[in-house]
């Protein structure tokens, strides 16, 4: 574990490192009661399989650790009238954290269902009142495909705002993505060609037919979060090819592999320095910038 983390401090040197440090653009830090059920969940499917524990100070430490200078925070809607509790609920517990010293700028995300009242209130209110700038639908999660005709105004509005959108399709508990699921991603793109779409986990394990997606679409993107134990398996010719489309996510701290290790895996897929640069944050602060 010592050894690990030495070579990873060799290879996460300045040369790789993105301006301004790392992004981890796929946490779960959620409000403890939530955080508490979702971890029991993970518990009753893959117990003992988990890289941390759900308090967030040793979270926040290690990644800080790992040179991890901001993260993407992302509360997700299971279900209707979730959102509307859920985004102020994750802000409250962003204020407490980032009163910590530990030097993660924690960027807050929003989120929706489309069987809520209104779809994209608690959106609208997360952005415009309590400064989200990332938006995550979880349609495994929540039942329901990114092209659900309800959710159309809240594309039109990520769209207009340039606000990144990360969605994890798919419709089964395990959170595995198909073809089909990514088909309704096409759609939404085909639909709003200014949609910031991030496909989360990169469409695991429908990888092949993520990347074929982002030839077609150019604001699309992908993230490389890992499926609890299971790396999304990528050429490193398309990781190269890829990188400015590409962000590093871990799930933490609903993950089985730690930032470390994580941010080691992907160097040794293509240690060009560019391609680290990118994925390491680059691409997700141009993101984010794009929609400030
Ligand atoms: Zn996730």
């Amino acid at each position: 574990m010592v050894q690990a983390r030495v070579e990873v401090s060799e290879v996460g040197d300045v040369e790789v490192a993105p301006h301004g440090g790392i992004v981890d653009a796929h946490l779960h830090l959620l409000p403890p009661r939530l955080a508490r059920k979702v971890r029991s969940v993970f518990d009753a499917h893959v117990p003992g399989q988990l890289a941390y524990g759900i308090d967030p100070g040793p979270v926040l430490a290690d990644l800080a650790a790992a040179g991890v200078t901001q993260g993407w925070v992302l509360p997700y809607a299971h279900g209707p009238g979730v959102a509307d509790w859920l985004v102020p609920a994750t802000y409250e517990h962003l204020q407490q954290l980032r009163q910590g010293d530990h030097g993660v700028e924690l960027v807050l995300g929003a989120t929706a269902h489309p069987d809520d009242a209104d779809p994209l209130a608690a959106l609208a209110s997360g952005v415009d009142d309590l400064g989200a700038r990332v938006c995550k639908l979880h349609c495994a999660v929540g039942g329901f495909t990114a092209d659900d005709p309800r959710l159309e105004r809240l594309w039109r509005f990520c769209a207009e705002r340039a606000l990144p959108v990360i969605v994890h399709v798919g419709r089964s508990p395990s959170g595995d993505s198909t073809p089909d699921d990514l088909a309704a991603v096409q759609r939404v793109a085909d639909q709003h060609p200014d949609a910031v779409l991030i496909v989360a986990h990169l469409g695991a394990p429908a990888i092949t037919a993520t990347l074929r997606l982002l030839d077609r679409h150019p604001k699309l993107h992908a993230d490389l979060t890992p499926v609890v134990t299971a790396l999304p398996a990528i050429d490193p010719a398309e990781l190269h090819l890829r990188a400015d489309r590409l962000l590093f996510g871990s799930d933490a701290p609903n993950t089985g592999f730690g930032v470390h290790e994580l941010l080691e895996h992907w160097y040794h897929q293509s240690p060009d320095p560019t391609v680290q640069q990118q994925v390491r944050g680059g691409t997700a602060r141009r993101l984010l910038a794009a929609g400030a």
